[in-house]
């Protein structure tokens, strides 16, 4: 009998998957995962497309080609009034989740502590619990997913080197404010902490505005932020994303990343430059509204079902409560749902690191307009 590593036995299917397979299994509608369903734009698949028969097959440079590293600096310019070196503080990485898995193995040591806030995004735990990190936990409180300085504080020890922020958040939807980064950023500062972003659904904003911490000058030498294009331009299956860190740790993600990939897929990348530098501001505020509208719609349906939803004001998951759903656990709850309406949400215990997730459910609204407005028919004639 082959031992396996004890990395391995720690790292379980994701509740996602499945969900997913449960669905499946019944012919249902798939709100688990969070593929979104628009379409890619044409100007990215015509970029990779040309880069594909104009023979960009090969291996690229480390961190990524040169037009895709100038394309996001210039993004990050437009967005966020900041100057970023494209030639050495981006590395272009196997989507944002190897971005996040270089980032960790270039910055952190087995033993070392990152503080995650909570209801957190598995594989944000998942990658550091194979890292060999131990993670502290700080509870946003609902509904509004507020926390305060103490929760902070009381999570920091010796052996803290790192404070993962998402915003807008998966799951909960939650958009940091410039306050709350300070507040965080005053703290990481007195103990020398990594800010680790990872601001992948960025263009997914409802209510207030997307800030970066690599945006306030304090903590611009100690973010590394992680970003990717699965969302923005729905391309989950291409694996392009990218970190922005000073030269230093720039260096060191990007020996980290060329060990595990080698390279992001090279003419995808291309497609990806050519959609940034070619797509004006209404394609993202487009987006952005029509998501508001699905979110607006699936809340409205929920609320009327008796399984309150909070209403995110960022990303395009929303969290509801299915207490009403008799069950013992989230995952029975989730199945049951999936049983009366032919809908699949993710247990909320996915989100938490003990049972405090049982109530809830999370579903994904980046869906055609056609499985919403179903969706909506079908938890509007629940009888609970
Ligand atoms: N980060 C967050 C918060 C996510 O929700 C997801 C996907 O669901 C990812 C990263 C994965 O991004 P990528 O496809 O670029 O690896």
């Amino acid at each position: 009998m082959i031992q396996l590593s004890r990395r391995s036995s720690q790292i379980t299917q994701s509740e996602i998957r499945a969900m997913s397979l449960a669905c499946r299994s019944v012919g249902g509608i798939n709100l688990s995962q969070g593929v979104c369903d628009t379409e890619t734009p044409m100007n990215v698949l015509d970029g990779a497309k040309e880069a594909l028969y104009a023979g960009h097959n090969s291996y690229t440079r480390h961190d990524g080609i040169t037009s895709l590293r100038e394309a996001i600096a210039a993004k990050e310019f437009r967005d966020k009034g900041i100057s970023i070196d494209p030639d050495s503080e981006i590395v272009v990485t196997g989507g944002a989740t190897g971005a996040l898995y270089s980032a960790v193995m270039a910055l952190l040591d087995p033993g070392d502590e990152v503080v995650v806030f909570e209801p957190f995004y598995g594989y944000h735990v998942s990658t550091f619990q194979s890292a060999g990190l131990g993670i502290r936990y700080v509870r946003l409180s609902e509904p509004d997913w507020q926390f305060t300085d103490e929760q902070l504080l009381k999570a920091i020890t010796p052996s803290t080197r790192a404070i993962l922020i998402n915003t807008p958040s998966n799951p909960s939807g939650k958009v940091f404010t410039r306050e709350e980064l300070l507040r965080i950023g005053k703290i990481a500062e007195k103990f020398n902490l990594i800010l680790i972003s990872d601001e992948i659904y960025e263009y997914f904003v409802y209510t207030g505005s997307h800030i970066s911490p690599l945006s306030i000058p304090e903590l611009r030498t100690r973010t590394v932020l992680v970003g990717g294009f699965s969302k923005t331009f729905s391309i989950t299956g291409w694996r392009v994303g990218y970190t922005i860190a000073p030269k230093e740790i720039t260096t060191a993600i990007g020996h980290l990343s060329d060990l595990v990939y080698v390279c992001a897929p090279a003419p995808l990348q291309a497609g990806v430059a050519q959609g940034l530098m070619e797509l004006p501001a209404q394609h993202y505020n487009d987006l952005r509204d029509d998501h508001r509208i699905k979110r607006d719609m699936i809340c409205e349906s929920l609320r009327k079902a008796g399984l309150n939803p909070t209403v995110p004001d960022g990303a395009y998951y929303l969290l509801a409560d299915i207490s009403r759903i008799e069950a013992p656990t989230s995952r029975d709850r989730a199945l049951k749902l999936l049983t009366m309406t032919g809908i699949a949400g993710v247990p909320g215990s996915a989100f938490f690191h003990d049972n405090s997730g049982d109530h809830l459910i999370r579903f994904c609204f980046a869906k055609d307009q056609a499985i919403i407005e179903e969706c909506c028919r079908r938890f509007e004639s629940i009888q609970l």
